[in-house]
């Protein structure tokens, strides 16, 4: 199946078995792999489901394909894993987008900190779910991570104690705080996730990284108040594009040893 190319589709694209493509999809796939009537590929859905498809062309119509069979689930992370990430300068979002999805988290939540002075436009956001999609899709993912509207980090926080069961670590360079790689090997409930298993609770990860100038030490008290733990990932100071992928590595890593031990 690794052969195959791979597609990310919106789910109002599929229906009764039936794909349809967007023009710009039909130019990728019959104009940039040059692929011929009756050619299978991968189509996901961004919400966790792969198919495997076949493409049908014919004269005088556009291009379209149908479903042939679902491609079981490999690459997904057995936890929801959310990165906050503090929009760094210029485009140092664009690495932090591709970096956490080649991560496999399932959604990325870009906020504006004290010390951010970004407020992207609506073309950013495009742009970020656009990598966002073809990094799933590069690494092989069921799933193409939701990419939140940015808002200010204080809302994010109200939001996040508002909703679900999720362990929460704010990333913070300090070195009195504890090691994020201690943290999660002493989250019990880790081991206790059953690999593909979606009738039991999942204990859910978010993990909050600050921007260029760091957290303001009011916003990370906060972030205590709502339920986050600090963390350190290291003596040495990351930088705001670097943070989410050691963080986020580290989470991945603590994720599949348990399900292989
Ligand atoms: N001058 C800032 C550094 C900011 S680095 C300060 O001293 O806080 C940007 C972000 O990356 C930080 O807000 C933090 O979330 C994360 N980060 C960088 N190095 C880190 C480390 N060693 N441990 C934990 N978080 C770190």
């Amino acid at each position: 199946m690794a052969q195959l190319q791979r597609l990310a589709l919106a789910p109002k694209q599929v229906h009764n078995l039936q794909i349809h493509l967007t023009a710009e999809q039909q130019h990728y796939l019959c104009r940039v792999l040059r692929l011929r009537q009756g050619d299978r590929f991968i189509a996901i859905d961004c919400q966790g489901q792969w198919w495997l498809a076949r493409l049908h062309l014919a004269a005088g119509a556009p291009a379209g394909a149908e479903i042939i069979e679902p491609v079981p689930a490999q690459t997904e992370l057995p936890v929801g894993v959310t990165l906050i990430a503090a929009l760094p300068k210029g485009n140092g979002f664009d690495e932090v987008v591709r970096q956490a999805t080649e991560q496999g988290v399932i959604a990325i939540a870009p906020v504006l900190s004290e010390r951010t002075l970004l407020d992207p436009g609506t073309q950013k956001i495009e742009r970020w779910r656009r990598i966002a999609r073809e990094a799933a899709e590069q690494s092989e993912r069921q799933r193409v991570p939701a990419i939140l509207a940015p808002v200010p980090f204080s809302q994010a926080l109200r939001e996040q104690a508002a909703t679900d069961v999720s362990t929460l670590y704010i990333c913070v360079a300090r070195p009195e705080s504890p090691h994020l790689l201690d943290c999660l090997s002493e989250q019990q409930s880790l081991s206790q996730v059953p690999p593909g298993n979606d009738s039991n609770p999942k204990p859910n990860i978010v993990i909050a990284t600050g921007p260029e100038g760091g957290w303001t030490p009011a916003e990370v008290e906060r972030a205590i108040a709502a339920g986050f733990q600090p963390v350190s990932l290291g003596r040495r100071i990351l930088r705001a594009v670097t943070a989410p992928v050691v963080a986020l590595s580290l989470v991945a890593a603590a994720l599949e040893l348990k399900i292989k031990n």
